[in-house]
């Protein structure tokens, strides 16, 4: 595979931007290799300055759910663009977006539009206190919520154990309401409601975890969240940056049935523009500004090109939810077809998949929480990575994110991949 292109841009990258990159996951330093800069995208392919063609399984890490240059979103913002990118006034596309979120998701009575799926999280955390004027909240080891202060927490801290900064420039002060818990643990959850219950304000979940590989709430522990935060006053937040209209238009609260406070979303809600938001209770919501005294603001937010992409993604997943099915049976292909090729070459894997979002994870244990995934054999990753793009497969270039089939996807394509698989895996073995 020639990447010659690509490496002397990201030489050039290198000088003026950190790493080369804007965003760090991006610079492939898990896969130990340099990455390929990517020039477009069509459909499920994307194409980099080398002219190598990919079949992507990484859709911007969610967002495209639909492709890339899905035809109906390229048209509608052709014809936003020539009306005016920004107005920083209210335009009727954000309230036709609102609408269409509030008509079926049941637990959106009011939504905001913000810039990211950070700020949609690190906002309805700020909110939750304001509503409940309590400070602490309780997050999960291995789930990420984007990169606002009192969220970057080290993972792996055991039960009841306080806030440590991941990262310098965050104080210890900012982070001691930050309560870490362990990941589909009932014990350990109970143990941090005894002890702080009075005081938290919120516990914010990723329902299927997809910063740590994929791994899913049991139907068990997501029931004990909603009702022990019901018990003791305080706020379920269920973060949907990734999960909100991928597992299902309704999300991941409508495969277990659960009506969170507060939702935030982010990914698709965009289209594959910069959008986030969060949205939830009536009542909780009008704490907000300007008609709540908890401050949020945004000179980009509900920007007319992005509600506009969002909108239109949004509206063709609602309208035709036979997406959804054939994105499932895609999924289970791929799954069935990987277990089949790592069995018989005898590599140890474990395997979660939720519809559209899977994971292999390169150890013999059942993958439940932060703890199990990482006894994952990330060198045997980082090699099928690499033999995968040889062989024009784009997967994530971390073990712990998830492998994403879009609807663009069809059976040709995971045909491909099982047989780029099945060669690659034999390099790993
Ligand atoms: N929450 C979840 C579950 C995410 O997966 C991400 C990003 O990957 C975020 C929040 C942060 O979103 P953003 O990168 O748009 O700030």
């Amino acid at each position: 595979m020639k990447l010659e292109r690509s490496k002397q841009l990201f030489e050039e990258a290198k000088k003026v931007m950190p790493g080369g990159v804007n965003s760090p996951v991006r610079a492939f330093s898990s896969v130990q290799m340099d990455p390929p800069f990517i020039k477009k995208g069509e459909g499920t392919y994307i194409y980099d300055e080398d002219g190598n063609k990919y079949i992507d399984y990484v859709g911007s890490w969610g967002p495209l759910v639909l492709g890339h240059c899905h035809p109906e979103v390229v048209k509608n913002l052709k014809e936003v663009v020539e009306t005016g990118t920004s107005f920083g006034a209210p335009t009727e596309i954000e309230t036709r977006t609102a609408q269409l979120i509030v008509d079926t998701i049941p637990s959106i009575d009011m939504i905001r539009m913000v810039n990211s799926g950070t700020e949609a999280t690190m906002t309805a955390l700020r909110l939750a206190r304001g509503y409940t004027g309590r400070s602490k909240i309780v997050k999960f080891n291995g789930n990420y919520h984007g990169h606002s202060d009192s969220l970057l927490i080290k993972a792996g801290s055991g039960a009841l154990t306080h806030g440590v900064p991941n990262s310098p420039g965050v104080p210890e002060d900012v982070v001691k309401n930050t309560i870490t818990a362990i990941y589909n643990d009932t014990e350990n959850i109970e143990e941090i409601f005894k002890t702080y219950g009075e005081d938290i304000a919120a516990v914010i979940v990723e329902p299927i975890a997809g910063n740590m590989g994929v791994v899913p709430l049991t139907q068990e522990f997501a029931d004990k969240l909603r009702s022990i935060t019901e018990k003791y006053g305080s706020l379920l937040i269920f973060d949907e940056v990734m999960t909100g209209f991928r597992v299902a238009f309704e999300g991941a609260q409508s495969l277990y049935n659960i009506i969170p406070d507060l939702t935030c979303y982010g990914k698709i809600i965009g289209g594959g523009l910069p959008v986030g938001a969060f949205g939830g209770k009536k009542e909780i919501m009008s704490k907000l500004s300007p008609i709540g005294p908890v401050y949020q603001a945004g000179t980009l937010s509900g920007n007319p090109l992005a509600m506009m992409a969002g909108y239109t993604t949004l509206k063709i997943l609602k309208e035709n939810p036979e997406i959804y099915k054939d994105m499932d049976r895609r999924g289970e292909k791929l799954a069935e077809g990987l277990k089949n090729i790592v069995e018989e070459l005898g590599i140890k894997a474990s395997f979660n998949r939720v519809a559209s979002m899977l994971c292999m994870f390169f150890t013999d244990q059942p993958v439940v929480n932060f703890e199990t995934a990482l006894t994952s054999d990330t060198e045997k990753y980082a090699l099928y990575f690499r033999e995968m793009l040889k062989r024009g497969i784009y997967l994530a270039p971390s073990q712990f994110e998830a492998t994403f089939i879009n609807a663009a996807m069809g059976d040709e394509e995971i045909i491909k991949t099982l047989q780029a698989a099945k060669e690659a895996l034999m390099e790993v073995k």
